[in-house]
């Protein structure tokens, strides 16, 4: 497919070429490895004289295309899929830094990927600093000589902050940085920050990619000088995604359009709903006039996201009757899934922080985030009314 074609009809038109028996709708190709002709096939494979599959830890049918259409998508040379989001993160930063190398990363990110940075990255010398999300005059006075890359979420997980990322690229560009976007809230459909002047672009394809939360997926894409970097680490290493899941996925993206804008619809409905509640201390949507960054996320993408994060007054206590009280939507701690979903950021997905560190990122006690799905609105909200009025 080319760039003749809109974002919906790459979606749905790319796919590999059909084999012997015509089928419509593209085959799985479970298979670990891959055949030889001969003797002089299998020396000029492994010597990467010719592009083809070989074995599935390296490339795969199924994942080669779902790759192709993420980068098509994304504005993306290259990319490398794996088997879920954190193995996308971990994989495309161990391959691009070195011992003694400085991450400049945005306060504000997922929970496993402060973890990897204040817990493990430090066993092989690998730093990083923190800058606030709103404060991204500060990044310049905080390179240091061994820095060598930008890291940030936008919208960032669990409290829909948005960052400009126009003003990321800039900075980076100047200080000679990468500039590396988890864009996993957003997915491909709302906005693409490599436009912006990002290097690399991660998702965790768990969850609006494949959107009904049954398989876990990563993915990274971005310029084929720097995916060959993220090929060559994580070939050796092992996270590739599963041809099954990659298949999956492929599927999923044919709908992925037309899902997200049912998804920010809800989520939008649902914001203004809980704005104009008694019960609710403040209302976080990327899209609602109130929020802090709303002219910047107009800017950069094209609607809201899944993602509505609010307050309940009366902290701790509140949010367990809240919790307790909700009878249609799932307590779980996925996103992105045609199910609602609410969670509890502070005893779950950002528990492992310390309470200074939660306060930095915004994660207050009483804070609760909502991942609108594709019920019928009426229902949705019909359930966190009843709730909140208990
Ligand atoms: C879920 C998530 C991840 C990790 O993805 P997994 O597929 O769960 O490993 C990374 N970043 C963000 C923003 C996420 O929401």
């Amino acid at each position: 497919m080319s760039k003749k074609y809109s974002f919906e009809t790459n979606a749905i038109r790319t796919q590999l070429n059909r084999t012997e028996h015509l089928e419509h709708s593209v085959p799985m190709y479970l298979t670990s490895s891959f055949v030889f002709e001969d003797a002089e096939d299998m020396r000029a494979s492994f010597a990467e004289e010719k592009e083809r599959n070989i074995y599935s830890r390296y490339s795969n049918p199924n994942n080669n295309e779902f790759v192709e259409k993420v980068c098509q998508m994304e504005g993306a040379e290259a990319g490398f899929a794996f088997a879920s989001g954190m193995a996308a993160v971990f994989s495309t930063l161990a391959s691009l830094l070195d011992s003694g190398d400085h991450i400049l990363s945005a306060q504000s990110i997922f929970g496993s990927t402060h973890t990897l940075f204040n817990s493990f990255f430090p066993k092989w010398n690998i730093s990083h600093s923190y800058f606030k999300i709103d404060a991204l005059e500060d990044i310049a006075d905080m390179v240091k000589p061994k820095t060598k890359l930008i890291y940030a979420e936008s919208p960032t997980n669990p409290g829909v902050d948005v960052l400009d990322l126009e003003a990321l690229g800039r900075i980076a560009k100047q200080h000679n940085l990468l500039l590396v976007i988890d864009n996993c809230f957003a997915s491909p459909y709302l906005q693409q920050p490599i436009k912006f002047g990002a290097d690399l672009v991660i998702h965790s394809g768990t969850k609006l990619m494949d959107g009904q939360g049954r398989v876990l997926a990563g993915i990274t894409v971005g310029s084929a000088a720097l995916i060959e970097k993220v090929y060559r680490f994580s070939r050796i290493t092992g996270p590739a995604l599963s041809p099954f899941n990659a298949w999956v996925l492929s599927k999923s993206l044919e709908t992925l359009a037309i899902r997200v804008d049912r998804h920010c619809e809800n989520a939008l409905k649902l914001a203004e709903f809980l704005e104009q509640h008694p019960q609710v201390n403040w209302v976080k949507y990327p899209f609602l006039k109130s929020h802090p960054n709303y002219e910047i996320a107009k800017k950069q993408m094209k609607a809201g996201g899944c993602v509505v994060a609010f307050e309940i007054k009366g902290g701790l206590e509140a949010g367990r009757q809240f919790f307790d009280s909700i009878q249609l939507l799932s307590l779980s701690a996925n996103l992105g899934d045609s199910r609602s979903i609410v969670t509890h950021p502070a005893s779950t997905t950002h528990s492992k922080l310390s309470v200074e560190e939660r306060q930095a990122a915004g994660i207050t006690d009483g804070m609760v985030r909502v991942s609108v799905g594709l019920e019928h609105i009426s229902d949705i909200i019909a359930d966190i009314e009843q709730a909140l009025g208990k």
